[in-house]
């Protein structure tokens, strides 16, 4: 039997991280068992659904490496209308389904309570189909449902205790529950590897397999993803669209192994792995049953490793992005005609090390390419204190006076332009530093001049001097 395992996304919104994770693990699963990973997009509820975010969920699951061309599909729920309304039909000719126009207030006023669920009142009341006629399915009376799960064993159901659900509306169309089955089914899904909320669907969506006379599959409930306050990961609330990571500036690498390690962890009490050493020893049912926190400091953290580690030149490609100003990445704040590829190439291996994700780049070098800087104006009040004048006067007289323009004697001249005065370099490089690149952190400041060109600082120095009087 060939192992067949879909990520069945609604086209609701971003794409959630949640759904990467839910997606790289079928992915992986299907890689290490020879099988087929189907894409399906769940677009039946058309009042949310949108064409961009379909082209959203393609293009988030290219970047994290599951590429387009390489899995089957995809497949729209909405095309596969046809066979949902039919496994529908089978079932109320089979007898296991059943019409009822039974209103909520109906079965609340014949139970007493709002929270009881169906009373099966027209099991055997023989009602046909007709305008406002939702159809039943008819849960067993006696014994249990048993679920294999891959990560949580055997949950097991009370049938009694499943109300006769409703599998197709009024109007006819067959609800959420029942077509993800039909379509699991013709799709020959062997495996359901989804997300924990799923679980309380489960042993309907198993009772219809089976009443559909097909062996279900086996499932897997991954635990859900939470924040900080353990509670479940909101698009609303928490920063979950797996795009706006991108765009700031996360590495697919680092993102899809962070994901990975949302409640598993490779061997060897390591996190930082090859992606080839994940591909090999995720094991389904070493997935941590408690939920997963989705923590985005360790994230960041995680990100600059891998900003660290790739090789220079990769790194300047990488930043590409950021530098020019593509698709839904801002432009920077210089004009295209301003940057300078060998003054930038110049300074990145300084970035690479300082950054925790892409976008930051922008901050640390902008200084570099606009005519004057941008100056962060609470950093200047903090910076420029009373003998910061003559001490910028005294910087640039001995900056012109300096032969050679290279970091070490921009820091050598500077160290004793501060000696003069008693103060240390930290003390006396701060106010260069605003004048020179608006800030007060950046990239070393003696290798920034020395690339920025003695003209370019003088001048700011200058004007940061004008500035003071
Ligand atoms: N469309 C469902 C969702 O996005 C998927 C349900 C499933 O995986 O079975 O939550």
């Amino acid at each position: 039997m060939t192992v067949r395992v879909r990520f069945a996304p609604s086209p609701t919104g971003m794409f959630h991280v949640g759904g990467a994770r839910s997606a790289l693990q079928n992915w992986i699963f299907a890689k290490q068992q020879g099988g087929v990973f189907v894409l399906r997009i769940e677009d039946t509820d058309a009042a949310r659904n949108k064409p961009e975010w379909t082209e959203g969920i393609l293009s988030a699951l290219d970047w994290i490496g599951i590429s387009r061309g390489s899995y089957e599909g995809p497949y729209f729920q909405s095309a596969n209308a046809g066979e949902h309304r039919a496994a529908a039909a089978r079932l109320y000719e089979s007898g296991r389904a059943y019409y009822c126009d039974c209103t909520r207030e109906d079965v609340q006023a014949r139970t007493g309570s709002q929270y009881q669920g169906y009373d099966g009142y027209h099991r055997d009341r023989g009602l046909g189909p007709g305008p406002g006629h939702a159809l039943r399915f008819r849960t067993p009376d006696e014994g249990t449902t048993v679920v294999v799960d891959l990560i949580r064993g055997e949950p097991t159901f009370e049938n009694k205790l499943i109300e006769d659900f409703v599998i197709a509306r009024g109007d006819g169309s067959p609800v959420f529950l029942l077509a993800n089955v039909v379509d699991d089914m013709t799709m020959g899904i062997t495996h359901v590897i989804r997300a924990e909320e799923h679980l309380p669907n489960t042993p309907k969506q198993q009772l219809l397999w089976e009443a559909l006379g097909v062996k279900p599959p086996v499932w897997a409930h991954v635990p859900v993803v939470v924040n900080e306050k353990r509670q479940k990961l909101s698009k609303r609330r928490d920063k979950v669209a797996l795009e706006a990571y991108r765009d700031e500036g996360y590495l697919a690498g680092a993102m899809r192994n962070y994901l990975m390690l949302l409640g598993w962890a490779p061997s060897g009490d390591r996190e930082i792995v090859p992606w080839s050493v994940i591909e090999d020893e995720f094991r389904l049912d070493e997935v941590n049953l408690s939920s997963a926190f989705f923590d985005e400091k360790k994230l960041r953290a995680f990100n600059g490793e891998y900003i660290r580690a790739l090789p220079v030149a990769e790194f300047v490609d990488a930043c590409q992005p950021w530098l020019t100003g593509t698709g839904t990445i801002p432009p920077p704040p210089w004009q295209p005609e301003e940057f300078d590829a060998d003054a930038f190439a110049a300074v990145a291996p300084l970035a690479q090390t300082r950054i925790a994700v892409l976008s930051e780049i922008v901050p640390n070098v902008d200084f570099l390419f606009l005519a004057s800087p941008l100056i962060d104006e609470a950093a200047w009040t903090k910076t420029m204190k009373d003998g910061s004048a003559e001490l910028l006067d005294d910087a640039v007289a001995a900056f012109e006076a300096l032969e050679s323009w290279d970091a070490e004697s921009l820091k050598s001249t500077l160290e004793a332009v501060g000696a003069e005065r008693g103060l240390k370099l930290g003390k006396t490089q701060a106010p260069v530093r605003v004048a020179v690149t608006g800030r007060t952190v950046g990239l070393p400041l003696f290798e920034s001049l020395e690339v920025l060109g003695r003209e370019r600082t003088l001048t700011r120095i200058r004007a940061a001097r004008l500035r003071l009087v």
